[in-house]
């Protein structure tokens, strides 16, 4: 299904040469290719409609030339770790939840691949060498604008960095993904140093605003394979969404989860409600006027967006204690 979504592939002068590009060709060899100078004219070009793109996206095959690392943003969870950073290997992601802030961000419902990989291990090793608290091990997301697993078929930088974190013992990385794609992992040894973070929503949220995604009993059977050859694993009820019967719905939602799971072979869980960066989310509303979630009397609070504060700390309080039926406190994140 993956292949096919790519009709049309756009070659950056100077990515044609990489080995990654020569391989996600190979893949997608139906696809019309397209050389281009320089990828942000394509997906940076002003007057772009993000949904419509979304329809049938388009593959970009272009390099990073810089920022190949950042440093951790106040709106993500970083358990503990001070040398919190992410990465963006890919721009956008093969998924359109309804309140996504990629809508926001970007403005091309396109799809960006970065090829360069060996310059995002460069910068890697250098944050590693430079980190602030040496003690402690380098923390990097490597799919938070994205979902990496999802792509693996096409574009293997999950394995890859999978491996690449086992060759390096100061680094630990955090794969965070809706997919159902457990396959992928099959032959890799699993790390202690991998997490794997499934997002999770209950079926009614899932089915109403996560329409692309694999639903969310598909997930939790990833995440079971996952648990059985012995992959860390992070459950991210997040973002929680204030819909109808709220708590009825994710109180029972947990209930199935750690049935089908066990809570004690758990890593930890992150538990957060909706929050956006206000300028995304207001030109995520322009474009989408499809969605009722959107449309929720959000507070605006420094740059985020989010519900009122009593709000959020009701719906996190109330689903902590829920949650700590089966986990300790310890090992639940929260972002109120
Ligand atoms: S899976 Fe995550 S990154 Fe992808 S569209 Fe949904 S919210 Fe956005």
């Amino acid at each position: 299904m993956l292949l096919k979504r790519f009709s049309h592939v756009y070659i950056e002068e100077g990515a044609e040469s990489f080995p990654l590009t020569k391989r996600i060709l190979e893949r997608l060899s139906n696809a019309t290719r397209v050389s281009i100078t320089n990828y942000k004219d394509v997906f940076a070009r002003s007057g772009q409609n993000f949904q419509l793109q979304k329809q049938s996206p388009k593959l970009i095959l272009a390099c990073k030339k810089d920022n190949h690392i950042y440093k951790g943003s106040m709106a993500s969870q970083d358990f503990g770790y001070r040398n919190f950073y992410y990465n963006s290997l890919l721009l956008n992601c093969v998924y359109n939840c309804d309140y996504c802030y990629l809508q926001g961000m970007y403005p091309s419902g396109n799809m960006v691949v970065f090829v360069n990989e060996e310059d995002f291990y460069r910068a890697t090793r250098i944050a590693i060498r430079d980190r602030l608290f040496p003690e402690e091990p380098l923390y990097l997301c490597i799919s938070y604008d994205t979902d990496l697993l999802a792509y693996e078929s096409v574009v293997p930088y999950t394995s890859r960095f999978i491996e690449f974190t086992r060759a390096n013992k100061d680094l630990v990385i955090e794969i965070r993904t809706k997919s159902a794609n457990w396959r992928a992992l099959e032959t890799i040894e699993p790390s202690d140093r991998c997490i794997l973070a499934w997002t999770l929503s209950p079926p009614e949220v899932a089915s109403q605003y996560e329409k692309l995604t694999p639903s969310p009993s598909l997930r939790i059977q990833a995440i079971k394979q996952c648990l059985d050859r012995g992959w860390p694993v992070r459950l991210c009820f997040d973002p929680v969404l204030k819909i109808q019967n709220w708590e009825g719905v994710y109180r029972a939602f947990f209930d199935d989860v750690f049935k089908h799971l066990p809570a004690e072979r758990i890593r930890d869980v992150s538990l957060g409600v909706f929050r956006m960066n206000a300028d995304y989310f207001k030109r995520m509303k322009k474009q989408r006027t499809d969605s009722d979630i959107l449309y929720y009397p959000f507070e605006k609070s420094q740059s985020f967006v989010s519900y009122p504060t009593e709000e959020r700390i009701e719906i996190v309080e109330t689903l902590k204690a829920k949650l700590m039926d089966y986990l300790p406190a310890e090992n639940i994140e929260t972002w109120t």
